[in-house]
């Protein structure tokens, strides 16, 4: 199981992007943890 690139929506829970900035699914906003939002390589 790679879970690198996913993580849970703050608001739904759903599984999404983990670069995602809104969740798909409910549409709230991903608040990341210290790291810049906007840059993101691996
Ligand atoms: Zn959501």
């Amino acid at each position: 199981m790679n879970h690198d690139y996913e993580k849970f929506c703050t608001s739904c829970g759903a599984s999404i992007d983990k670069r995602a900035q809104y969740c798909p699914k409910c549409g709230a906003k991903q608040v990341t943890d210290s790291n810049n939002q906007t840059k993101y390589n691996e």
